[in-house]
């Protein structure tokens, strides 16, 4: 049954959808049947306090807390006019910080209880001055972190590092199960002139990683929007990761991360072969 577990709204500051409702109604005509909405969450309000780089990054990164009610009576509203069509689910795209646990575990106790589903994910490290963006633009993930820890191999064990400590954070009954984009440290890997593969450490946190996956039964999202981008053209996560994780029998959830009309089911069939 097709499925797409990762999309956005026009809630995201940094996409180009118009209305939800023209991207569900393409999902319905791709033949998806099932459907998850998945907005970037709203980041912890004092954030601003450890924020760095450029300040644009920080306020087009997630959905207004102001917004968060309207996007679910919005979303609700789709879901009962297209039940007979395609199951919508409703949800986040959770940013994971350390250093907001518990901001974070009330944000979800308040808001949970309306979802039924939803994406783990990290878009920031600590880095120069502050917390950086890994996938905002290559100079911001160069300058901002790769330089500051001494190599992009050093960027990559941290940022593997992170995902694992998401995983194994306690952000109550309502943390998401399924991690978002797990190479997403790999994004610009074409731009960079020194070593980009896995460096021996990366590869001991990612086994374990997988390992912690596998025996917590959570999901990975495999998303498929790294082909368009020109410094990757390859899922997230890359095909030998999948075979990684495979071997250990981890689900895989297809991912759009679609923004826009555009791109709504992109890459499905080059990831098809994936799909349990
Ligand atoms: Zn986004
Ligand atoms: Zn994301």
């Amino acid at each position: 049954m097709k499925y797409d577990g990762h999309t956005h709204t026009e809630y995201c500051p940094h996409g180009i959808v118009e209305d939800t409702e023209q991207l569900i109604q393409k999902a319905i005509q791709l033949g998806f049947k099932e459907y998850s909405i998945t907005e970037h969450a709203p980041l912890p309000p004092s954030i601003t306090e450890i924020a760095a780089g450029e300040p644009e990054m920080w306020t087009t990164a997630s959905m207004d807390l102001n917004d968060v009610d309207n996007y679910f009576k919005k979303m609700e509203k789709l879901r009962k006019k297209y039940a007979s069509e395609i199951v919508i689910h409703i949800g986040f795209e959770l940013d994971y910080f350390s250093e907001y646990e518990a901001w974070t575990t009330d944000f979800l106790n308040e808001y949970g209880p309306l979802t039924d589903d939803g994406i783990l994910s990290v878009h920031f490290l600590p880095g120069k001055d502050g917390l950086r963006g890994i996938d905002y633009t290559f100079e911001e993930y160069q300058d901002g972190i790769c330089d500051f820890y001494g190599s992009f191999q050093k960027a990559q064990t941290l940022y593997y590092q992170r995902v694992l400590a998401s995983l194994q954070a306690d952000l109550g009954k309502w943390k998401p199960t399924r991690l978002g984009h797990i190479s997403l440290c790999q994004k610009f890997e074409h731009f960079f002139d020194e070593a980009t593969d896995y460096s021996v450490k990366s590869l001991t946190v990612l086994d374990k990683l997988l390992a912690v996956v596998k025996k917590e039964n959570y999901q990975l999202d495999l998303n498929t929007a790294g082909f368009i981008k020109t410094g990757y053209q390859q899922s997230y996560p890359q095909a030998w990761i999948l075979e990684k994780a495979s071997i250990l029998g981890i689900p895989f959830i297809y991912g759009s991360d679609t923004h826009s009309l555009e791109t709504v089911g992109q890459g499905y069939a080059k990831v098809e072969q994936w799909l349990n």
